[in-house]
């Protein structure tokens, strides 16, 4: 038996003073204030020292850390370990990989890759694969290869499921030929789809919904933006409840004030905070690579030598922090984005999102400055700050 103890469980939907959160094996059993709950004298305990309970938080949207892209040429299944292990640094107690646009080779070996890295348990639990691609608008490439845009393929994608059946999101453009057909499918074998790298009209966005899209691959960032009378990719995502809506709350790839209208617009129950965190992750400022181009890491923005920004150099516990001072929210307000809305997003809230009994035992305690201080995935020590 584990206890974690002595400090502000957030559930996320509640916050409990002085709260603990029992776990038993790989499984929470039971949460609440510390005079409800008895602690057997044989429970290996977690002070948490007057700081923050939360569950472990969920990253959608990861390409890298540590010098690692998943799709680089001489990546392995262990390198994709040593990124899971710096996620449970920074809270995330599980996470999916984003393939980028790539050939099929490429896309395919990094598919490959990720599966064999699944259910390995070092660091945050690997769930599967994001595809962020192939299927995109090349007139809105953001920092993807364009040479490698197509349109949606079932065939491919059944091909992608036989690598990788841990792929769990697609994000496409709905403009795209033959997307919405695709949309369907992908759908009915339990995808979830998202509108990303798009330039749809309000309608185009609405027609794939129709079809079975629930999400958008973030927000504002490499999509048609919003015009009054032209509502389009950005105006459908900000107005339909159908679908939630990522955001990189970086404070680079949008203005604080942008991630406070997503968040008014979508609400805290459609807002889900992403990383897109890409190689230069964890490392300093300087020169790296992204998918073969070079890129420079300046005060944590990645660019291309053209300036478009290529992914961010996000960790999940300043996502948070970000997005309280964007938004105006409470800890346990953007916990709930970072948490509970992604494995909704994703169907896996049976299991992760929340500290409730039933649910995997993936728990963080943060200190008052929102440090990470302890990482438990499945019950599992995963990370401690000395
Ligand atoms: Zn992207």
């Amino acid at each position: 038996m584990i206890a974690v103890v002595n400090g502000t469980v957030i559930t996320p939907c509640r916050a409990i003073e002085d709260g603990v959160v029992l776990a038993e094996d790989s499984r929470v059993v039971a949460v609440g204030p510390r005079g409800l709950l008895h602690l057997p004298p044989a429970a290996t305990v977690f002070d948490a020292r007057g700081g923050y309970i939360v569950p472990g938080f969920i990253d959608l949207h990861c390409h890298g850390a540590l010098g690692v892209n998943v799709n680089d040429p001489g990546t392995t299944a262990e390198d994709l370990c040593r990124i899971a292990q710096f996620e449970a640094q920074h809270g995330t107690t599980a996470f999916l990989l984003a393939v980028p646009t790539g050939s099929h080779a490429v896309m395919a070996k990094a598919l490959s890759l990720i599966h064999e890295a699944t259910g390995t348990d070092k660091g945050a639990q690997l769930l599967g694969a994001q595809a962020e691609g192939p299927y995109f608008n090349p007139a809105a490439k953001g920092a993807q290869a364009v040479e490698h845009m197509r349109p949606p393929d079932i065939l491919e994608l059944e091909e992608w499921l036989r690598i990788c059946p841990e792929l769990k999101l697609v994000s496409l453009a709905p403009e795209m030929p033959g997307a919405l057909e695709f949309i369907a499918h992908a759908r009915r074998k339990g995808l979830t789809l998202a509108v990303g790298h798009s330039r749809a009209s309000y309608e185009e966005v609405l027609a794939a919904v129709a079809h079975g899209l629930s999400h958008a691959t973030h927000t504002f960032n490499g999509m048609l933006g919003l015009h009054h009378r032209e509502p389009g990719t950005v105006g459908a995502i900000l107005t339909c409840d159908d679908i939630t809506a990522e955001v990189i709350a970086d404070n680079i790839h949008l203005h604080p004030s942008v991630v406070d209208l997503v968040v008014r617009c979508k609400g805290l129950e459609h807002t889900v905070l992403i990383t897109d965190a890409m190689s230069a992750t964890g490392l300093p400022d300087g020169q790296y690579s992204w998918d073969g181009r070079p890129v420079t890491v300046e005060k944590g923005a990645v660019r291309l030598p053209d300036g478009t920004i290529a992914g961010s150099t996000l960790t999940m516990e300043r996502a948070v922090a970000n997005a309280m001072a964007d938004a105006g929210l409470t800890l346990a307000q953007a916990v709930r984005l970072a948490t509970l809305n992604p494995a909704m997003a994703i169907g896996v809230a049976d299991r992760k999102g929340r500290l409730a009994p039933g649910q995997d035992a993936d728990i963080v305690i943060l200190d008052k400055e929102l440090e990470v201080r302890l990482t438990l995935v499945r019950g599992k020590v995963a990370y401690e700050n000395p």
